[in-house]
């Protein structure tokens, strides 16, 4: 099949000043392209030509993995922002993560903690294991936590292109504006259709 860049939900400009429109333009409109057309070129050909992308994130790997995963993980950053993010879930994703961590307020730290924490560049991930099991990851480069057979839930993109036009080496910085935007209605129902 052939892959596609996403509509965004909303325009280059609306979740400044959390992320610029220039970051946008950079991060969304040649990074995330660029993964897109090199995907789109490397599986001609291949046994991945008719793939849908969580076969290609599952099964590939090298080049095609790199930018598959790449694709995916772009794609499912972007669309769970939103210029009216930011505050707290609800529901069940509420309920779940103060289980598991003891509080929103305690999940947050954690997850901003595996952010700063992250050496190089990668994801930061909330998955739900097999039992539904909420787990904050880590993964370097193109990870993504479907290949240890994990269910993504929530991510946020600590490569240095995701923030260095806006808060050039603070990644701190860069964590702080991003839960302004996270689309918690979104992530909600995520959460649900596990
Ligand atoms: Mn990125």
């Amino acid at each position: 099949m052939i892959h596609e860049l996403p509509e965004l939900p909303y325009a280059l400009n609306e979740l400044e000043p959390s992320i610029s429109q220039k970051t946008l333009e950079f991060h969304y409109g040649k990074h995330h392209q660029a993964y897109v057309t090199n995907l789109n070129n490397l599986i001609k050909g291949t046994a991945f030509e008719k793939a849908g992308l969580e076969e290609i994130v599952r099964h590939s790997e090298g080049g095609i993995f790199n930018n598959g995963a790449q694709v995916y993980n772009h794609t499912f950053y972007f669309m769970a922002l939103s210029p009216k993010g930011g505050g707290e879930p609800k529901g069940a994703l509420a309920s779940a993560i103060a289980e598991t961590f003891g509080s929103f307020a305690a999940f947050k730290e954690e997850f901003s903690n595996a952010g700063a924490t992250l050496f190089g560049s990668g994801w930061v991930w909330l998955v739900a294991d097999s039992h539904n099991k909420l787990r904050i990851m880590k993964k370097n480069n193109a990870g993504n936590p479907i290949t240890d057979g994990m269910t993504p839930i929530l991510t946020m993109d600590v490569w240095e292109h995701a923030y260095y036009l806006d808060t050039q080496n603070a990644r701190p910085k860069y964590i702080e504006n991003f839960w302004n935007l996270v689309n918690w209605k979104v992530i909600e129902k995520r959460y649900d259709e596990l």
